[in-house]
């Protein structure tokens, strides 16, 4: 039991009735929380609780008790807090001049919530203790993912000589559209050895047909489960994330979904099933490459603008891009993004997958900060966990707009730190976000057609056939179309026969 003059500052103890999306809402932003239990002992100074679990304070000795209820803004509920995360929207804004419009996952509602905690921990004068999303040692976290969508195999190999002569091979993740890759003999032995994860056979993420969506994604396991590849991620095409996806991963054992996320890039977020979710920024050479500007100065600065959001907000540098018909043809701009990185500092270059799994592990540990009545200023850190998560997590503990680190090494240890001006730096100051704006579809009769089927001609006509009558409506007018379709581009080197018109991503 603690003496009385000791008391736990962190963890912040959670009432059995808090909800369980809340906790995986603080876990995956670095707070010390634990679930409060009987026969608990000791005195906390915050906790958690709902509004109708009156003897909450007493039972715990909580100091201050605060209700979930007021950490979810506004009229919404806390279902929110997962239901941000099950489905992507179109949202468009502009970088660097240019309109970019994405289907990307915002953490908005997320982030408003753990900003409202914190607003109520420090009107306490407490610092505010997390765990950083990136080890010890590192000033951020740096993944390039590229996107192989089309089946250009000497644009794929550009790329890869690039990336092999930057030596930046552990911080990139190769997503491999296998319908594309199946028309390429040579494509699996030019990525072997590398981090291939799927992109899908076909490149569409359909809206309302979780039937193909299984399919595409189980195809795609089993090309590159038979080319010995092992994946555990996967970035749906176009970013375009439904509720259907991660259920379809789980049952493959997937451990992470990429998609795109919010326009100062998102910390990972895990789901009800236990998938993480690791979205890069969404600004790629796509946007400015179609809106006829090929110039690297202007591609590298707006790629840059968007990371130096992210690192203004501690979130991580996860890029993308497309080597087809893009960055293979565009090579200086690829070398230009993989060199200006390392204007950030030390980031930590790694896969998605291995970043994923180290994320899951620093979630895992149980972290009590408390603080001495007969000496104020000073903290005493002790932390604990199962196995031990390399590279070491490092505890940020930031008060009155100073960061002190804590190396938190081990599966146990403890630190006692004095929080004075030495060993600490500034924390990051916010950089403003772009105003952005709903990318909605028009509202002409061609457009509510194309909605309504979820037009597009990447699924093979072949999967089209039976099922729901939108999928054999849109299988009918793909049968007697795509030839027609196809012959307006066999004049074009751009886009090639293969290219069929929907934006990559
Ligand atoms: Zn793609």
């Amino acid at each position: 039991m603690n003496p009385d003059h000791i008391l736990a500052t962190y963890p912040i103890l959670l009432s059995p009735a808090t909800p369980e999306a809340l906790e995986r809402l603080l876990v995956d932003n670095g707070i010390p929380v634990a679930r409060a239990e009987a026969g608990l002992c000791g005195r906390h100074r915050f906790g958690i609780h709902s509004r109708d679990e009156i003897d909450f304070t007493d039972r715990f000795g909580v100091s201050h008790a605060i209700a979930w209820q007021e950490l979810i803004p506004g009229a919404m509920t806390v279902e929110a807090i997962d239901a941000e995360l099950a489905r992507s929207e179109c949202w468009a804004w502009q970088e660097n001049e240019v309109t970019i419009d994405e289907s990307i996952v915002r953490g908005t509602f997320g982030d408003s919530v753990v900003e409202r905690l914190r607003n109520r921990i420090r009107s306490h004068g407490v610092p505010w203790i997390r765990l950083a999303p990136w080890p010890a040692g590192f000033e951020g976290v740096f993944n390039f993912r590229f996107d192989l969508d089309e089946p250009d195999f000497e644009d794929w190999r550009q790329v890869v000589r690039i990336v092999d002569s930057a030596g930046v091979e552990p911080g990139v993740t190769w997503f491999l559209s296998t319908r594309a890759a199946s028309r390429i003999p040579e494509a699996c032995s030019l990525l072997a050895g590398r981090d291939v994860q799927s992109h899908g056979h076909w490149h569409h993420c359909h809206a309302s047909d979780p039937g193909l969506n299984a399919e595409n994604i189980a195809r795609a396991d089993r090309f590159l489960r038979s080319a010995q590849f092992r994946p555990t991620g996967f970035a749906p095409p176009s970013g375009r994330i439904t509720p259907d996806l991660a259920g379809h991963l789980a049952r493959y054992e997937y451990r992470y979904l990429s998609g795109l996320g919010d326009l100062s890039g998102s910390l990972p977020r895990t789901d009800i099933l236990g998938l993480t979710h690791i979205h890069a920024i969404p600004v790629c050479e796509g946007a400015f490459l179609e809106a006829g500007i090929g110039d690297a100065e202007t591609v590298v600065s707006g790629y840059m603008a968007a990371a130096a959001r992210a690192v203004s907000r501690d979130r991580p540098i996860f890029w993308f891009g497309h080597p087809d018909r893009r960055l293979g043809r565009k090579p200086e701009i690829l070398r230009r993004l993989l060199s200006a990185a390392s204007e950030f500092g030390r980031l930590w270059h790694v896969g998605l997958g291995a970043y994923a799994d180290w994320f899951r592990a620093r979630n895992r540990i149980a972290l009590t900060v408390a603080s001495d009545e007969r000496y104020p200023g000073k903290l005493s850190l002790q932390w604990h966990s199962s196995s031990r998560t390399v590279p070491e997590p490092v505890i940020w503990i930031e008060h009155e707009g100073r960061r002190w680190p804590v190396v938190c090494g081990g599966t146990s240890g403890q630190a006692s730190i004095r929080l004075d001006q030495r060993h600490s730096t500034p924390i990051p100051a916010a950089l403003p976000v772009p105003e952005c704006w709903p990318a909605l579809p028009g509202n002409g009769l061609r457009s509510v057609i194309r909605t309504a089927l979820d037009w597009e001609r990447e699924t093979p006509v072949e999967s089209l056939r039976g099922g729901p009558l939108a999928r054999r409506v849109k299988g009918f007018l793909r049968r007697s179309t795509d030839k027609a379709w196809q012959a307006r581009f066999a004049p074009l080197a751009w886009p090639r026969e293969d290219r069929t018109g929907e934006r990559a991503a």
